[in-house]
C-alpha cells in the first residue's frame, strides 16, 4: 500500500513577472528545501527562475 502524505502540490511562480505557471508535485520527505527551477515562462517569453510559492 502506497502511503499518501509525503507528496504536496506546489505552485511555481515566475520570479520576474510573478505569474503562476507550473504545478509541481513535490515529495516533501525527499525534498526539504524550496523548489527553484529554470522553466519557460509564456508571459516573459523566455526561461526564467520559477520558485515555489509559500
Ligand atoms: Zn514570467
Amino acid at each position: 500500500m502506497a502511503k499518501v502524505g509525503n507528496r504536496q502540490n506546489k505552485t511555481l511562480v515566475c520570479t520576474e513577472c510573478k505569474e503562476e505557471n507550473y504545478r509541481e508535485s513535490k515529495n516533501v520527505r525527499n525534498t526539504t528545501d524550496r523548489l527553484e527551477l529554470n522553466k519557460y515562462c509564456p508571459k516573459c517569453k523566455k526561461h526564467t527562475t520559477h520558485k515555489e510559492k509559500k
